[in-house]
């Protein structure tokens, strides 16, 4: 005896790690990527497919032991009256065999059959719920991440990340009302009315008729509440929208001391959402006490009607409270089912609203067909390629460029004049709406997005970082970099000194978009991130700007390392910059004006000329004239 509760101990731990593994309650829940091109929009079709996918069989048995479970208590009424009739039977008749232990057994069975089954559906919930907000998480976030730079213009990031939460939520609630709560109260009810209806037809026709009206009219209510509580998501996303923009810009609203003003934007918001609150609030405690009023109805009619069946002998006192049970039973079931179905109406509303918004198709997408770009020497070419923006801003009109491989493209140009956008179209956020742009022969349409941002490191003016180490950010393109190649990165976009300044080295995080380090310290993290993301083609929009001019020569060398052996466009307004560029490309409003290497283009005493002696003139310090009484109280 002894040894075996001893092996029991010994085996425990095991035994305890098992068991959890088998409840899964201590591992990260599975999450099945999205299928390819998936774009279901539509919310409960949505959910079964995640159900369908890894859920089917735990959802099946929740849904078995709900109704069995909802079977035993619709009986234990039944059960109830028998009890009684029973015991009435050995008063009157004490000489008749005992039937009360009989009765007394059966009636446990119910209620304990009721409530094991409830407790093995919700036990089963207790797994499923958390997996199924965490894939529908999953799916969203995939996505949106496939989205077009012109839908996060469109849609604020706070508003994005409360909708995936959102609808995570919801559909959480919709699995499990629909898979218990809902289906609860339609098995009770359903059960009750056959039950009744072996007692008497009557009574069988008039309940079901009366559950019927009820359903009918808390749907009514549930359809007309969806579009109620579409409103109250739109005001709560339109606050989190709100918050999350001004917090963003914390540094614009103090430096212009608009602190009231973003409050009173946010109040209004704030008030619209209350309202929206107390709207619904009210609009569903109306129904409710309509519904109330039906079951009144119901319940008066029941009990009047099975006290004169009980006088006229007609019914038993045993059916009497059978009758009477079930008819509260039902009333009660019914009042949860009107609370249930209008959270249901106000999660599905809520899901829906989520989903339909994240699950827009993608403006760009990858092709069926589309291959894996190969970039073997990096020649790039855009042919007669026309592009408008979506808000009708035309910028490029049958454009032609030619970029050998290997080639260093410096693009100059005012403000304006089409210099980014260009880059867009080659990295692909946008798609000309004629023409086409090629890499080694490959139309970058028909190639993967994926393997295109692989051939292209681009360094950009106002470098974004995650809040993140900062061994990380410059390890980001090259995840298996070891420590001594992100070292090696780092020194060669001169970096070093600032990293080891802080206590936590490469350890150190970098704060919410990298904002506990410099301007120029991120770009220069850029540099090295994008040194170490080693693509054959490099795209350089004023990645020196943020530079004083100590710093910008000492990664000037790292940039030309950086460029050798690559095809490089590089943007600057600082034409000293591009001097040592191949070629210069000087665009106006979407054209190529001139081009030629910078000392050709000087010869020439065209518009780069005219440019490049404009900016040699205003950067001789001239001295400031101040004009004698000019300024304030002089
Ligand atoms: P540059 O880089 O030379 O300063 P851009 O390529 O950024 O010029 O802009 C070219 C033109 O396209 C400008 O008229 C600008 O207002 C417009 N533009 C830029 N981005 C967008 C956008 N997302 N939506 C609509 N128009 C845009």
């Amino acid at each position: 005896m002894l040894s075996i509760t001893m092996k029991t101990f010994q085996s425990w731990p095991p035994l305890r790690q098992w068991l959890a593994q088998k409840l899964r309650l201590d591992v990260a829940p599975v999450i099945m990527p999205l299928p390819k091109g998936y774009s279901e929009q539509r919310a409960l079709p949505f959910l079964w497919d995640i159900i369908r996918s890894m859920l089917l069989g735990r959802s099946v048995t929740i849904v078995a032991a709900a109704i069995v479970s909802q079977i035993f208590v619709a009986l234990q009424p039944l059960g109830m009256g028998m009890l009684i009739d029973s015991l009435n039977q050995t008063l009157i008749a004490p000489n008749q065999p005992d039937k009360v232990a009989l009765a007394l057994a059966t009636l446990a069975i119910f209620w304990i059959g009721g409530a094991v089954f409830l407790l093995l559906a919700e036990l089963i919930t207790v797994y499923v719920r958390p997996q199924l907000k965490a894939s529908i998480k999953a799916r969203l976030f995939q996505h949106l991440m496939g989205q077009s730079p012109h839908y996060f213009q469109e849609n604020m990031p706070g508003r994005l990340a409360q909708k995936v939460t959102q609808a995570a939520n919801s559909g959480a609630n919709v699995y499990y009302l629909l898979t218990i709560q809902l289906l609860q109260t339609f098995v009770l009810t359903l059960s009750a009315c056959i039950l009744i209806s072996t007692l008497s037809t009557d009574y069988g026709l008039i309940l079901g008729l009366w559950t019927l009206i009820f359903i009918a009219t808390t749907l009514a209510i549930g359809l007309f509440g969806i579009n109620w509580s579409k409103g109250l998501q739109n005001a709560i996303s339109k606050v989190s929208g709100q918050l999350v923009d001004s917090v963003n810009n914390w540094d614009i609203v103090r430096s212009f001391a608009r602190v009231d003003h973003e409050q009173r934007n946010l109040a209004t918001a704030l008030n619209d959402e209350a309202s929206w609150i107390r709207r619904v609030r009210l609009f569903f405690i109306s129904a409710s006490m309509l519904q109330f009023g039906l079951g009144i109805v119901l319940m008066g009619w029941l009990v009047l009607k099975a006290i004169a069946d009980t006088r006229s002998g007609n019914m038993t006192v045993g059916e009497f409270t059978m009758v009477c049970a079930l008819g509260m039973q039902m009333f009660a079931a019914l009042r949860t089912f009107s609370n249930n179905i209008i959270n249901f109406f106000s999660d599905y509303g809520a899901l829906k609203d989520g989903i339909e918004l994240i699950m827009q198709p993608h403006g760009l997408s990858d092709d069926a067909s589309a291959d894996q770009l190969i970039v073997k020497k990096g020649g790039i070419e855009f042919q007669n390629m026309s592009f408008v923006y979506p808000n009708g801003t035309r910028v490029f009109d049958d454009l032609n460029l030619v970029i050998q491989p290997g080639e260093k493209i410096g693009l100059v140009g005012v403000s304006g004049s089409g210099k980014t956008t260009l880059t867009r179209l080659l990295t692909r956020q946008y798609e000309p709406d004629k023409g086409c742009i090629q890499i080694d022969g490959q139309d970058i349409t028909h190639v993967t997005l994926n393997s295109l941002n692989q051939a292209i490191g681009m360094v950009s003016q106002t470098p974004n970082m995650f809040h993140r180490s900062v061994g990380a950010n410059i390890a980001y393109g090259a995840s298996e970099a070891s420590d001594h190649q992100i070292w090696q990165a780092a020194a060669s976009a001169s970096c070093v000194d600032f990293i080891k300044q802080r206590d936590e080295g490469l350890a150190t995080l970098m704060g919410e978009k990298g904002l506990k380090f410099s301007g120029g310290e991120r770009q220069r993290l850029a540099i090295a991130r994008v040194l170490l993301k080693d693509a054959p083609i490099l795209l350089l929009d004023e990645a020196t700007s943020s530079l004083d001019s100590h710093a910008e020569a000492a990664i000037q060398e790292a940039l030309k390392t950086l460029m050798a052996g690559r095809t490089v466009i590089a943007i600057a307004h600082r034409l000293s910059t591009l001097i040592d560029m191949d070629r210069l490309l000087v665009i106006e409003a979407g054209r190529f004006v001139e081009e030629g290497s910078h000392h050709e283009l000087l010869r020439r005493g065209g518009a780069y000329a005219a440019l490049w002696e404009r900016q040699q003139t205003s950067s001789l310090v001239l001295p400031v004239q101040v004009p004698k009484n000019s300024m304030p109280g002089g």
